[in-house]
């Protein structure tokens, strides 16, 4: 039987060649202890959730990296980036929050750091209501009807005051590194050295020795404020990817560079803007960004940091011998796998859990509320379930357990099962194993998805207390033969036909024509005919990448949908541009904001959101992706007969993920995780998890 102990084992080494990632690196007054760095990442917690925040980052420390960052941390009101939640240090009030975290990563040996922001003309002071002030006078890339002022030379002092007196309270809340941060388009001195932003004609502005002079004093000051200690590192983005108006790495981003060469005490480079850092595995590769900051080692002898979303041990070491990095940079693979490092030091490849590239994490910022990973159920339920991405109670009883269905929830829920020392079978109805994410990986993109599989089924092969049961379509006197205490549904879901979704209520007339198809359809390689029409009301991606793969075959594809651009959710995961441009570049028709109202043999009726005009465009083909309906049937035939199902032995029967209620891929493994985490355990459903609540101000 496998247990939890196979999961902290320490019975293995690491292989030799991995020996340079766990070299310590000094980084000016302190050493971490290896190569592993979680530079700043968003969670959505932040200073609303300060013990899930701390708890999370510990998680980090726990799992072996030598670094562990906050998010931006907002110094003053006049940069209050609310509603998103971010770490805040306004004044000592913030600091016991955020000792919290440096004292939990302290515990597990790793060093604490912050990343302190002024978001300049980004901020709408949504909460402060302070008038934002920048470089110039300029506007925020977010809609709000508030402009931001010019910084006077009263005012730019008055900043560089706040900085260090936020440095302060860092270091008195215990951080070990205390960042100057200009990166991503949002924060000020980027917004100092960027041309496009910076028209001032003070010392400040014009030659790049004025753009650079406040950065530089923002290092000098805060070296002063708390260098004893602290390291102060540097986070730029050395390319912002939009040509001649922005940095270019190969120019001003190697000038920036080569003037401030020493001054810092480690450079964390990356390219901006966020959804060119955090780019997803649909559009970038593992170690995207070299290209751009391999320059820096040459122009500087402190530690430099970059990302690149790695996972793999050898990547990693090759970055470190060919002299691109000294420290590997990680947001997302530190996330999808908390334990990255410890796996690779103790010879535990196998286990590690690789991010998909799929950005889900990211969501959590956008919606404001606590951060998620598809690969990590555990991601932000660390303090508020007590859940460990390594470690879960024993089993209770000496139940047996049926799971039918291997996508991700049954897979999920299989592994974490199967880690308790359950005796599990699962049953699936094809040859493969995997669900939705054996399909979805084959379209365009997606490759990397694989890894929800991959990651769970080389867990689950070595369990000799877990069998698996392939080609194994199940009806429901096989569930109630096979003897189990406990049987799990995952059997998933199918896209429904006739264009019900969140803007039709009833079908769609004529969408009972042969002509009418499902993502399910052209997945499985239905042979359409052009013009096909991709009706999108589901918003995220499978419209757009629908859309994209019969393009790819030739076809003369419109992807029609009443958001008012293509695959509009993938604005949270940093994608939506780049599906648009995409979709467009490969010539995809879109007509945003219309609804689907009618089907005929050869055209359809499209409908104006809002004012209800009627269009005709010519379709032969129209593949709705609207919404998913449970494959919930074996569910209802096993428990609409209650009597045989008490006959048989059965004790409960539970649907998770889809086969409950289609959802994302992270969905569904949280779906399967959770129920493993419950069975036999005490469960309030009236409060399932731990809150962190507000505290009442005196009147
Ligand atoms: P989820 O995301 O909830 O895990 P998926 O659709 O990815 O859902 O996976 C569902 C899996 O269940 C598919 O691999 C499918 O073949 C399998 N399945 C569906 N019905 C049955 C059944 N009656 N017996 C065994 N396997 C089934
Ligand atoms: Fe990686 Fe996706 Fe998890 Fe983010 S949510 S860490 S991108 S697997």
């Amino acid at each position: 039987m496998v247990s939890a102990a196979r999961l902290l084992r320490h019975d293995v080494s690491r292989d030799p060649r991995y020996d340079i990632l766990f070299e310590p690196v000094k980084i000016g007054p302190v050493t971490a202890r290896n190569r592993f760095y979680q530079v700043p990442h968003c969670n959505g917690m932040g200073h609303l959730h300060p013990s899930s925040t701390a708890a999370m980052r510990a998680m980090k420390a726990e799992g072996g990296w030598a670094v562990i960052c906050t998010e931006e941390c907002e110094i003053h009101p006049t940069t209050d980036v609310s509603p998103f939640v971010e770490e805040r240090l306004w004044d000592d009030s913030d600091i016991p929050h955020l000792a919290r975290m440096t004292d939990a990563v302290h515990a597990h040996g790793a060093l604490a750091g912050i990343e302190l922001v002024f978001q300049g003309h980004e901020t709408a002071n949504r909460y402060s209501r302070d008038v934002p002030m920048a470089v110039s006078n300029l506007v925020g890339s977010a809609y709000d009807p508030v402009q931001a002022y010019a910084m006077s030379k009263r005012d730019i002092a008055d900043f560089r005051r706040w900085h260090r007196d936020a440095a302060i309270r860092a270091k008195q809340a215990g951080f070990d590194l205390v960042y100057v941060y200009a990166g991503h388009n949002l924060s000020l001195p980027m917004h100092f050295l960027s041309r496009r932003f910076n028209d001032r004609s003070d010392e400040y502005g014009g030659s790049l020795e004025n753009r650079v002079r406040l950065l530089k004093e923002l290092i000098i000051d805060t070296k002063e404020a708390v260098g004893d200690t602290c390291a102060v590192p540097v986070r730029l983005s050395v390319d912002e990817i939009i040509g001649p108006d922005g940095i270019v790495s190969a120019e001003e981003g190697q000038d920036i560079i080569g003037m401030l060469a020493e001054l810092p005490d480690l450079w964390d480079v990356n390219v901006s803007d966020w959804s060119n850092d955090s780019v997803t595995s649909r559009f970038g590769e593992e170690g995207s960004q070299e290209d751009y900051i391999v320059f820096v080692k040459t122009l500087t002898s402190k530690p430099v940091v970059g990302v690149g979303r790695f996972t793999s041990p050898d990547a990693m070491v090759s970055q470190i011998k060919r002299g691109v990095l000294d420290m590997i940079g990680a947001a997302r693979p530190s996330i999808a796998d908390p334990f990255l490092p410890k796996k690779i030091e103790e010879g535990r490849l196998e286990d590690i859990r690789e991010c998909i590239g799929c950005n889900i994490c990211v969501t959590g910022d956008f919606t404001k509320t606590p951060i998620r990973c598809t690969q990590n159920p555990t991601m932000g339920e660390e303090w508020r379930k007590d859940w460990h991405p390594e470690k879960i109670a024993p089993r209770k009883s000496d139940a047996r357990i049926l799971v039918v269905g291997a996508g991700p929830a049954g897979l999920e829920c299989t592994r974490a099962l199967g880690n308790r020392g359950y005796d599990v079978a699962l049953a699936e109805a094809s040859t493969e194993l995997g669900g939705r994410v054996v399909h979805e990986s084959r379209l365009p993109g997606l490759s990397a998805w694989s890894r929800v599989r991959d990651y769970r089924v080389g867990q689950i092969q070595p369990m000799t207390n877990v069998e698996v049961y392939l080609d194994s379509q199940l009806h429901a006197d096989d569930v109630r033969e096979f003897g189990a205490d406990h049987v799990i549904i995952a059997t998933g879901s199918h896209w429904r036909r006739d264009g019900i979704g969140r803007a039709n209520f009833k079908p769609v007339p004529g969408s009972d024509g042969d002509h009418v198809y499902t993502p399910d359809d052209i997945i499985s390689g239905a042979d359409i005919v052009g013009p096909a029409i991709v009706f999108d009301d589901d918003h995220y991606y499978m419209g757009g990448i629908i859309a994209e793969l019969l393009r790819s075959k030739g076809h003369d594809v419109t992807l029609v949908t009443p958001a008012a651009d293509a695959s509009t959710w993938t604005h949270n995961t940093l994608e939506q541009h780049r599906i648009q441009k995409r979709l467009l570049e490969s010539g995809i028709g879109i007509i945003p904001l219309h609804n689907l109202a009618a089907i005929h043999a050869d055209s359809v009726e499209l409908s104006c959101n809002y004012s209800n005009r009627v269009t005709k465009r010519p379709a032969a083909s129209i593949i709705m992706t609207t919404m998913r309906l449970p494959n919930d049937a074996l569910y209802r035939d096993l428990t609409n007969d209650k009597r045989t199902l008490a006959d048989s032995g059965i004790k409960s029967v539970t649907r998770i993920g889809d086969a409950l209620a289609p959802a994302s891929i992270a969905a569904s493994v949280y779906s399967g995780h959770r129920y493993a985490r419950e069975l036999d355990e005490p469960v309030d459903r009236d409060a399932p998890f731990k809150r962190e609540l507000s505290t009442l101000g005196s009147f």
